[in-house]
């Protein structure tokens, strides 16, 4: 097995799963972007977002369900939380992120991890079943647009969560 199918060589181990349906499981992101950080992976084997069509959109509800629950699990609240698929993935297997919006962690090393969850090359989850619906498939990013991404200055995320919660204190 290559590195890019660490993915489906974690969900094989059964003490990896925090939560498992028939349908998908949740497992613990290995290098956390943030204080949680979790992924939903289908038991079916779709290598990633651009072998998806709208017939997937009930399972795409089904991992959302499931990213729902974790966070239910720990106690927390979604709207603190980011749920969606990178543009531009690098690991087999489709996988749903779902991460709190602290950022806060030792392996949130670059630029391009924090971009690759805050700017368009994170994809939300409602936005990628739109695209679905519309268009049936979701393309890849051009090349600029995507250097283009990695390269946006970093921009804080903090004013708008406060902002949006009504604590401009
Ligand atoms: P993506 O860029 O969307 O493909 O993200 C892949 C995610 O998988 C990253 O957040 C990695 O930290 C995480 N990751 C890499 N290897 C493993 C592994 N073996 N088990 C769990 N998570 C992993």
């Amino acid at each position: 097995m290559n590195w890019q199918s660490g993915l489906v060589k974690t969900i094989l181990e059964p003490k990896n799963l925090i939560i498992s349906s028939e349908i998908a499981v949740v497992i613990a992101d290995k290098y956390p972007k943030a204080r949680h950080h979790y992924l939903v992976l289908p038991k079916e084997d779709i290598p990633s977002i651009f072998h998806l069509n709208k017939t997937h959109i009930p399972l795409l509800e089904e991992l959302h369900l499931l990213g729902r629950n974790i966070i239910e699990v720990r106690g927390k609240e979604i709207s603190d939380f980011q749920v969606g698929f990178h543009a531009e993935p690098s690991m087999q297997r489709l996988h749903l992120h779902v991460i709190s919006k602290d950022f806060i962690s030792h392996s949130l090393k670059t630029k391009k991890h924090w971009n690759s969850f805050n700017t368009d090359l994170f994809v939300t989850h409602d936005k990628l079943c739109h695209m679905l619906e519309k268009e049936n498939s979701v393309q890849r990013l051009p090349k600029t647009l995507k250097d283009q991404l990695l390269a946006t200055p970093l921009k804080c995320n903090q004013f708008l969560l406060r902002a949006n919660s009504g604590d401009f204190r």
